[in-house]
């Protein structure tokens, strides 16, 4: 095994039909295989890099076949390689709503940051993203935009639901025929402030507008039967419905 792949901390990194997870046991990041190519959900920080080229690798893909990059939101610790994937080319989708953040990168830590760095598992996870280059993180200015509704054309078919509150732009990816959502920091299965692993919940502290947040479940009622990947935290398996009565 290789340092790249151990750093994740979970036994294997395919966690549905097609989709495996990378980053670290703090941060999520995705790959959406479709017929040939493959999507890429979120780009974590800059040293999670390798981990996509040497995936890509073990597994018979070029770079050329990565066809785009999906950002859930444009949060630093979601955006990290994105602007390694657009100098090769790589289409990236976000919201527009998310674009002025987009552009910002790398910027000074947000208020609710240093109101919370006393505590020591998130002092930790700031120690974490340091490490990882959340400095060199850079501004993306042209993408393609994500609007509510859209069936995205790139391997794998994401159907956008836009669902603000942790950030203007924040959306979450559902793709309907695995039954997959990619819930982004709209929901999170790991506590950022403790570190703990846990139901799905609200992020709370860390969301820009937390009344907001909470107000967008309701754009997730009823789809069913899902496997959430989070932003932060483990996969969890069940009805959404069951999800959101948790998280509220
Ligand atoms: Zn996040």
């Amino acid at each position: 095994m290789s340092s790249t792949s151990n750093r994740i901390h979970v036994p294997d990194r395919k966690v549905a039909e097609g989709v495996y997870r990378f980053g670290t046991r703090r941060i999520n990041w995705y790959i959406l295989e479709g017929d040939e190519e493959v999507t890429i959900i979120d780009a974590g920080l800059p040293a999670h890099w390798p981990q996509l080229v040497a995936w890509l690798d073990e597994n018979g893909y070029e770079l050329d076949d990565v066809a785009a990059l999906v950002l859930t939101h444009a949060d630093v610790d979601h955006v990290g390689f994105a602007k390694t994937l657009a100098s090769q080319n790589v289409s990236v989708y976000c919201h527009p709503d998310d674009l002025p953040l987009l552009r910002s990168h790398p910027q000074s830590p947000p208020r609710w940051y240093l109101r919370n760095l006393w505590r020591p598992r998130f002092f930790a996870y700031v120690l974490e993203m340091f490490r990882d280059g959340v400095r060199s993180v850079e501004p993306l200015a042209d993408v393609d935009l994500l609007s509510e509704g859209d069936v995205l054309s790139v391997p794998g078919e994401p159907r956008v639901i836009f669902a603000p509150g942790h950030t203007p732009g924040s959306c979450v990816l559902f793709v309907e025929d695995r039954e997959i959502l990619f819930c982004g920091d709209v929901l999170a299965t790991r506590d950022i402030f403790t570190q703990k692993e846990g139901d799905p919940q609200l992020l709370g502290a860390a969301d820009e507008d937390p009344e907001e947040a909470e107000a967008s479940l309701a754009r997730l009622e009823g789809l069913g039967s899902v496997t959430l990947l989070p932003g932060h935290g483990n996969p969890w398996y069940g009805d959404i419905d069951t999800a959101l009565a948790l998280a509220r």
